[in-house]
């Protein structure tokens, strides 16, 4: 497994990170109950900093929705985020009526809040396979849908900070060869220059992908789902799902706040929210969270497309302004921390010290939240529309500074926005798209750390695994079994 600190930014990384749960044992472990017992006064300190989950508005661009349910659909999909809306857009190509519940705004949580890099670098070797295939289903993608969805092949850089990063950039190209189709080559000297210009730094060398690509994480998924309209797919939004039924085991309807849909196919494709949803159906999602904050800025003349070098990450979007991210991400301790302890304890190990434990009133709000509930009264997904935390200005803070420091054009930018978002990770950092076996009908996508990048091969998957068509992609690290 891969572990790169690009991967760290990107969210990969995170899994460790949300193993924090694994590294608290330590330090609070023990202590964790009398802070609790003694009503919080020793967590005191840890409280307020950034990085707390809050009810917040959404960044995505809106788009137009569906009032009336449908009593049934072929499929039905449980949020749309990237996830959901990629499945709309695969299973209605195919034929399928499908309607989608989304409990508050379409993209309003992670799908508008991701740096917007779409790329294999720094994908574990085991989804080679479906993120590359995603990459090259994300550059038909305007012609497909007919639309700008903001997706751009603009190139990704890695800089290589010594020797031996090139040689591990070398090696990473080469063990692609024969594998997957790869553009990845080491660009030096004029080229290299070209795509950073005014850097302080004299790098050597670079790792090169030309046909990676960005999207603009604000409009990217509205525009998709727009297109799913367009061909037929039901977009109900402030609809949240509460549970699912059954018959003799198998998926016989939707519960949602608004009515009923009967379906013999469910896609729970909630993001932060799948484990909670999969969880009250018996299903166990091994999934943590972790919170990354990110931030735009004006336009300035700095380096091209996208890239990544010693403490500096940035993406250039289309009118000419900057996404920066940040190193750090915070790991919230909640009681799922302990549960899931045991399964993130090797990737604990591996990810070192390169997390940010936070124990911050979330460990309260995870407290307080039920894991059952009855499907004829108001259920936690109704309780936070749009869920996001708050960004962690100190990190953005050092982000910029950084970022300045490498390319002091930035001095002469100004921060646009800032905003928090959250990834949710399974022990080897890979996500989940599989079939339940005990409960034929219901599908999950849900752990994705590289959801933007990912999303489109993941959603047709779904649809191939709905059809029982021949996957294009290598299911077998996706599968929900690999936890066993
Ligand atoms: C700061 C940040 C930076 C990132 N950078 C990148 C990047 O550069 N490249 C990359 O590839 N990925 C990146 N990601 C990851 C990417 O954003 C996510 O993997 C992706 O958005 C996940 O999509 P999703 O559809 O699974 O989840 P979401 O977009 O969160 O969608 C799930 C939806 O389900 C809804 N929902 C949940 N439960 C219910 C229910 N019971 N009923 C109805 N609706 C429900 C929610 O309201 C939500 O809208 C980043 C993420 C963050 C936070």
């Amino acid at each position: 497994m891969m572990l790169s600190r690009q991967k760290l930014l990107m969210g990969a990384g995170v899994g460790a990170a949300a193993v924090a749960g694994g590294s608290l044992l330590g330090p609070l472990g023990a202590g964790l109950g009398a802070a609790v017992a003694a009503g919080g006064s020793l967590l005191g300190p840890l409280l307020g900093r950034g990085g707390v989950l809050t009810d917040t508005a959404s960044r995505a661009l809106p788009v137009a929705t569906d009032d009336a349910l449908p009593n049934r659909a072929d499929v039905v999909i449980v949020g749309a985020g990237i996830l959901g809306v990629a499945s709309a857009l695969y299973l209605v190509e195919r034929g399928l009526s499908v309607v989608i519940c989304e409990k508050g705004v379409v993209a309003g949580e992670q799908s508008s809040r991701s740096f917007g890099w779409v790329t294999n670098h720094g994908v574990d070797d085991q989804i080679q396979s479906l993120a590359v295939r995603s990459k090259q289903l994300w550059h038909g993608m305007n012609p497909w849908l007919g639309d700008d969805t903001g997706f751009r092949a603009s190139g990704y850089v890695q800089l290589c900070t010594s020797d031996e990063e090139i040689l591990t950039a070398e090696r990473w190209i080469e063990s692609l060869r024969g594998k997957v189709d790869s553009q990845a080559r080491i660009v030096s000297g004029a080229e290299l220059a070209a795509r950073i210009p005014g850097a302080s730094t004299p790098w050597k060398a670079a790792l090169y992908q030309p046909d990676d690509g960005c999207i603009d994480s604000a409009a990217t998924t509205s525009v998709m789902a727009r297109a799913a309209r367009q061909r037929g797919v039901k977009i109900v939004a402030s609809c949240a799902v509460r549970g699912i039924e059954t018959q003799a085991g198998t998926v016989s309807a939707v519960v949602t706040e608004r009515g009923v849909i009967s379906t013999s196919c469910v896609v729970v494709a909630g993001g932060a929210w799948s484990r909670l949803l999969m969880g009250s159906l018996g299903v166990e999602l091994p999934l943590l969270a972790a919170y990354l904050s990110q931030q735009r800025t004006t336009r300035v003349a700095g380096p091209q497309g996208s890239g990544f070098g010693g403490p500096a990450a940035w993406k250039q979007e289309v009118d000419g302004s900057y996404s920066l991210g940040a190193h750090s991400l915070g790991a919230p301790v909640t009681p799922d921390s302990f549960r899931l302890l045991g399964k993130f304890l090797p990737a604990l190990r591996e990810m070192g010290d390169e997390m940010n434990l936070a124990l911050t009133t979330d460990f309260f709000r995870a407290m307080a939240v039920p894991r059952r509930w009855a499907l004829d009264k108001v259920s936690p997904f109704e309780k936070a529309r749009v869920l996001a935390p708050t960004p962690d200005h100190g990190l953005l803070d050092k982000a910029f500074d950084a970022i300045a420091q490498e390319f002091p054009v930035f001095r002469q930018a100004k921060i646009a926005e800032r905003w928090g978002g959250i990834i949710n990770v399974a022990p080897d950092f890979n996500p989940i798209v599989d079939t339940v076996s005990n409960m034929p009908g219901l599908v999950v996508a849900a752990g994705f750390a590289f959801g933007m990048t990912l999303g489109p091969a993941a959603g047709e998957l779904v649809a191939d695994m709905i059809t029982g068509s021949e996957p294009k992609v290598d299911q077998q690290a996706l599968s929900l079994g690999r936890f066993a």
